[in-house]
């Protein structure tokens, strides 16, 4: 890549675009467009990392490490400038791609009422929560004509994984909710696997942006879970997508001193508790203090709900939530 190539690459990415994006955010302004916040490369307690929006530089007086978007990408993902560079390019134009389909699967939402059916069934009954969590529906088998027609070349769609290698719809008959560079997709059908991302990793927190800021939060495994939890009001609700959190997701629990409500599925074969209980103890390691929240046998908090459960109950499994 020449030296104009890399300038265009980088004027496509501004630097507090792309840190935004990975849930970073400024704490203080300074003069003429820099920013402090908390260094995202290190365990930072008090804002050391300079964004300087003019030059689109940052340097962390913390670490002491600086530079562009293509210097961060190395050190925020830990590669070498090549595959940085390959990282950038990808995040750009697969970027675009999630985009447009998620534009074309909300469209799609209104359009099949099976989709809403599901929905209702799961507790998911409010307008609200579904503007808000930007819900869709792949029918499945229309996608790829409408974004060729925007434009996006199908080796890109491929490479997003929107499209199968054979060319037809990734998602078929799937609730789609966006997440941040991925698309979840919930099947319809009992047939299909029940859950399936796109490829590429599945993110940080979910809505981390808006929830770090709760002095308790509430974490769920799943994005059912977390929707009917919102409609029930408790807005500190985040979720991790699986038992398992990821780096990230553990970083960004432990960010500031907070009360995490962990509220995983009571399932059968114990995972979810055993997940929890694990993720408890890590929690408190860090400082973080940890509570486990008992779901009667074989719930999980949609299932709660869907059953007639409502906020009231939920906010006493909270309080009798233990250590
Ligand atoms: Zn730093």
């Amino acid at each position: 890549m020449n030296r104009q190539a890399l300038d265009e690459l980088k004027q496509q990415i501004p630097l507090m675009g792309y840190l935004q994006a990975h849930d970073w955010s400024p704490a203080r302004p300074l003069r003429s467009g820099r920013w402090m916040g908390l260094c995202p490369l290190h365990e930072d307690r008090k804002p050391s990392f300079l964004v300087d929006t003019n030059k689109d530089l940052f340097y962390c007086y913390g670490c002491g490490r600086g530079g562009d978007v293509i210097r961060f990408a190395e050190l925020y993902h830990q590669v070498k400038f090549p595959e940085a560079l390959a990282l950038l390019r990808q995040w750009c134009g697969v970027g675009h791609s999630l985009h447009d389909a998620e534009r074309f699967y909300r469209i799609q939402l209104h359009r099949h009422s099976e989709a809403f059916a599901y929905l209702y069934q799961r507790g998911i009954r409010s307008w609200s929560t579904i503007e808000l969590m930007r819900i869709g529906y792949a029918p499945g088998g229309c996608l790829r004509g409408w974004l060729t027609q925007l434009g996006h070349s199908l080796p890109a769609l491929r490479q997003a994984g929107l499209i199968t290698g054979k060319g037809y719809d990734a998602y078929v008959r799937r609730i789609v909710f966006p997440l941040e560079g991925n698309l979840y997709g919930r099947s319809l059908s009992a047939v299909a696997p029940s859950h399936r991302f796109l490829p590429g990793g599945k993110g940080g927190l979910y809505a981390w942006a808006q929830v770090q800021r709760y002095p308790e939060v509430i974490l769920v495994e799943g994005l059912f879970d977390c929707a009917v939890l919102w409609e029930a009001g408790f807005h500190n609700v985040t979720c991790s997508l699986g038992t398992h959190l990821n780096a990230r997701q553990f970083r960004q629990l432990c960010d500031a001193p907070r009360t995490v409500y962990l509220a995983f599925d009571d399932d059968p074969n114990r995972s979810g508790q055993e997940a929890a209980q694990n993720l408890s103890r890590s929690l408190r390691e860090r400082g973080i203090a940890a509570r486990l929240v008992s779901l009667p046998e074989g719930h999980d908090p949609n299932s709660f709900f869907v059953q007639g459960g409502d906020a009231r109950q939920f906010q006493s499994l909270l309080e009798a939530a233990h250590p």
